[in-house]
């Protein structure tokens, strides 16, 4: 195949990357997504997807999918502001609006996006942005994007805010994931709600891993503790986990949303959500809310339980968290690279995560837990990391 000449600086790079075992890669799965995968012909059991409900390969959501591309096609064919807002986005909107108590949602393709839509337009030269040091990239990037000045106060640590926004002179937008992608530990929302009201900042919580899991009627962070619209102005969330479809939203007030409207260039500039994807997120939405949700959410808490039982005696710790992600802390990272090998040998798949995704000498295996997990598959995953343990700790 024609190629480019790779440059020197390409090179260097790819070959740093390798040298410290931080290469990363992509490797095909066959499909469906489940708690149970082929890749090349070899059957494994997986615990690194982010289908903690175990919805991406639901019966009902597929015939949904397939009748909706039927109806109305594959395609939206625009971006929202021209003529790609159709019926069904508006339908999701309404039930979102109502499920979650804000006033108006946003559609997006990506969680990604979301964020990049709602700090890049929210920040600016004259309001800074303020987030935790741990949260997801892309809230980092709107910020960025944004050209506000930007600071990251200490994890989970309300002093260490409230002092990076004193340094302020004008109000601006604090920002935090609800449950952390890379830890599974929830923000102490409510009292950052408090702090931003105090000092008439925005807010925006990301609450992409809870959606769906936690909280009364799966709403997430802000339901389990307390909070609402009032607290929190702005609720990202995506559709591409629990929900196990794909997009994601913004859900603010009128006025908010019609600034978005205006001034969010990752809404604007981009084709809308295809309307088979808006017609099974709201199916979707529907299990969250029903008792077949609350069934699959009492599952998942079960696993949870019972892996972090058998975790007290394995020689590293499990991060404290009562998420389905439950990373076990290895800290170097070609010993996560190892356990994980040594997990794929005995086909089980777990994904080491490296720095720079989280922080130097904090390499861990991420954990995440489905309700499509039997406590059989739990049980073989601890079995294996005894074995496993025992071995490398000798
Ligand atoms: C996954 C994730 C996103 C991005 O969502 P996508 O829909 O996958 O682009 C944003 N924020 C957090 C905290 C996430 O974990």
């Amino acid at each position: 195949m024609p190629a480019c000449k790779t440059p020197d600086w390409v090179r260097d790079a790819l070959n740093e990357r390798r040298a410290h075992n931080l290469l990363r890669r992509v490797r095909p799965i066959t499909p469906p997504q489940s708690t149970h995968v082929s890749i090349a012909g070899e059957n494994f059991v997986s615990f690194c997807s982010n289908d903690y409900l175990g919805l991406a390969n639901h019966p009902d959501l597929k015939q949904v999918m397939a009748d909706a591309a039927i109806k109305w096609g594959v395609g939206s064919g625009a971006s929202h502001l021209v003529t790609g807002h159709l019926d069904i986005h508006v339908e999701l909107e309404t039930a979102l609006s109502d499920w979650l108590g804000f006033e108006r949602i946003l559609l997006f393709s990506t969680g990604y996006m979301a964020n990049l839509a709602v700090v890049s337009a929210l920040g600016s030269k004259q309001r800074p942005v303020v987030m935790d040091k741990l949260n997801h990239a892309s809230l980092i990037d709107g910020a960025r994007l944004s050209e506000a000045p930007f600071r990251r106060y200490l994890h989970n640590d309300i002093d260490s805010a409230a002092k990076l926004m004193q340094r302020f002179d004008s109000p601006g937008v604090l920002a935090t994931d609800g449950v952390f992608s890379m830890d599974g530990d929830v923000a102490p929302v409510a009292e950052l709600a408090q702090l931003a009201r105090q000092n008439n900042w925005l807010f925006v919580v990301d609450d992409a891993h809870g959606l769906g899991c936690i909280g009364e009627d799966g709403r997430g962070v802000l339901a389990e503790q307390g909070c609402t619209a009032e607290d929190v102005p702005f609720l990202v969330g995506t559709f591409g986990k629990a929900f196990g479809v794909a997009g994601a939203f913004v859900a603010c007030s009128e006025d908010m949303a019609n600034y978005l409207t205006q001034f969010a260039r990752p809404y604007i500039y981009t084709t809308a959500m295809p309307p088979a994807v808006a017609a099974t997120v709201l199916a979707s939405l529907e299990i969250i809310r029903s008792s077949e949700g609350y069934a699959r959410r009492a599952r998942l808490a079960d696993n949870i339980a019972m892996f972090r039982e058998r975790a007290k005696r394995w020689p590293f710790d499990v991060m404290f968290s009562n998420s389905a992600i439950q990373p076990i802390l290895i800290g170097d990272s070609a010993l996560a690279m190892r356990v994980s090998k040594q997990l794929e040998s005995a086909r089980i798949l777990c994904t080491a995560i490296r720095p720079p995704t989280v922080p130097p000498n904090t390499a861990r295996l991420r954990v995440t837990l489905s309700a499509e997990h039997s406590p059989a598959d739990v049980m073989h995953l601890c079995d294996t990391l005894d074995l496993i343990f025992n071995d490398e700790c000798k």
